[in-house]
């Protein structure tokens, strides 16, 4: 069966750097018993653990690693208010009612995440200056003005940008049409995640790492966790390993797809480069099938997200892919100095949608947030604490799903090689295309690339 391979060096050292002393771990006391048992040191499993130390349930949380280590710690940054598909997508998965929740609770996400952040004083980079979403082709410009006006209508602070306000936002001409959506932001993810983890510490938390969980299995009424010679009881247990569940749980692993998602980021750019790149400290991605997204850092860092390879091992980083897109993008850049890349897997679902579980009575699962994990998994770590104190009928924000293992998950790297191809000619079949000026008095914009 298909498993993401991991082979993984530590979060990104640019990550590190803003983390004085990683979060205490302790030893784990064999035959310990708690109220609940995370398994995951990300943010779903931090933000469970921080949520039930506060409601004063006895908890541990196991990690493999270190507090970070799987997808948490090597994220881009964006804190979205948006799923991966639009609100209109969620009406129709989940009915009306059920569909307007999730969307009403996934838009106050980034207001969840930057309130921990302040509420525990994390230094994490927290920037809440709005999201930049660019149109790449007209059927983008479509949709960025039905999303931008479904959410003026609400009354969210979300605009669109044309032409020169557009370039002016941007710090680039290439796009005509962008959506600035005030209610995101961008942090340092690995900085965040220990902040979680600290937290979750100082409210009565215990967080044991290095410790793999190799078996779980019930007894009468408890959870018996084993780890390596150890082992912990536990009354309920959160399972929160994401796209890194490996072989603990068969039927999750095999309900999504481990993807790899890469990041790059360049040396200190010179002041007059920095000055003209998103001077409005704004994270800027666009309506590309293909995730791809640009921010600066606090130390001037220009930072990259682009796609690579989706499976397999560790590859040596595509340096060319990763430079001749934000050249396209900025040309003022010239030739920037690359000073390091990374990768992590993300955990991708047929639909899109995450996922919340509850896989036997007392355990349960949030996972597959499809590259927009920051805010969602905050989210679902909550969700998840509150299903440890108050059972089936606690009021989550996600909607409690079955488990459905993908029969063809197999196949998958072969089904989605195919279709990250198809994806990439789409997506520079219209990069050739800069969108068009919506003001036709203007000369069309020169494009880098034109
Ligand atoms: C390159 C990249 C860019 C991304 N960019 C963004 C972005 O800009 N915005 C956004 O919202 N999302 C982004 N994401 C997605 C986001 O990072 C994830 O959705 C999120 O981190 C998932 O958090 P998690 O806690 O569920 O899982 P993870 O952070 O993956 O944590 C799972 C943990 O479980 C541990 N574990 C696994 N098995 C066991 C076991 N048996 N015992 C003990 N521990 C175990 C692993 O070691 C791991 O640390 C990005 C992801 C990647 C890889």
């Amino acid at each position: 069966m298909y498993q993401p391979s991991s082979d993984q060096a530590a979060p990104p050292a640019v990550y590190r750097s803003a983390v004085a002393a990683p979060p205490a771990t302790t030893a784990l006391q064999d035959g310990r018993h708690v109220a609940a048992a995370v398994i995951g040191g990300g943010f779903t499993g931090m933000s469970a653990a921080l949520h039930l130390a506060e409601a004063g349930v006895e908890v541990a949380v196991l990690e493999t690693k270190s507090v970070g280590w799987g997808a948490s710690g090597r994220a881009f940054g964006q804190v979205v208010p948006y799923l991966k598909r639009d609100h209109d997508a969620i009406l129709r998965c989940y009915g009306v009612e059920r569909g307007q929740r999730v969307v009403d609770a996934v838009a106050e996400g980034p207001s969840l995440v930057f309130d921990l952040i302040q509420r525990h004083g994390i230094d994490c980079w927290p920037i809440r200056t709005g999201l930049i979403f660019a149109a790449h082709s007209p059927a983008g410009e479509r949709a960025l003005a039905a999303r931008t006006g479904y959410w003026q209508r609400r009354g969210a602070p979300v605009e669109l940008l044309e032409n020169q306000a557009c370039a002016g936002l941007i710090g680039s001409r290439r796009y005509a049409i962008a959506s600035l959506d005030r209610r995101g932001g961008h942090l340092n993810p690995y900085a965040y995640v220990c902040g979680l983890a600290q937290a979750a510490i100082t409210a009565g938390a215990a967080v044991v790492a290095p410790m793999a969980v190799d078996a779980l299995r019930r007894q009468g009424t408890r959870w018996v966790l084993e780890a390596g010679r150890q082992r912990l009881t536990a009354d309920a247990v959160v399972l929160a390993t994401n796209a890194y569940v490996g072989d603990l749980l068969p039927g999750v692993r095999d309900s999504i797809i481990p993807m790899r998602g890469h990041g790059f980021v360049t040396e200190p750019l010179s002041d007059n480069v920095r000055g003209s790149i998103l001077p409005g400290q704004q994270s800027l991605t666009d309506t590309r099938q293909l995730f791809s997204a640009v921010r600066l850092l606090p130390d001037g860092r220009l930072h990259a997200s682009t796609y690579g390879p989706a499976f397999g091992p560790e590859h040596s980083p595509d340096w060319r892919q990763a430079d001749s897109r934000v050249r396209r993008l900025f040309p003022q850049l010239g030739a920037p100095g690359w000073s390091e890349a990374w990768s992590g897997w993300v955990a991708m679902t047929p639909d899109h949608f995450p996922r919340l579980h509850e896989l036997a009575p007392g355990l349960y699962a949030g996972l597959g947030y499809n590259g927009r994990g920051i805010a969602a998994a905050t989210m679902m770590g909550r969700d998840l604490a509150a299903l440890v104190k108050s059972g089936a009928d606690a009021a989550t924000a996600f909607p409690v799903v079955p488990l459905r293992p993908l029969p063809w998950r197999g196949a998958a790297p072969l089904l989605i090689r195919a279709l990250v191809q198809a994806y990439r000619l789409h997506d520079l079949y219209h990069e050739h295309r800069p969108a068009r000026r919506r003001d036709n008095s203007r000369p069309a914009a020169a494009s880098p690339n034109s």
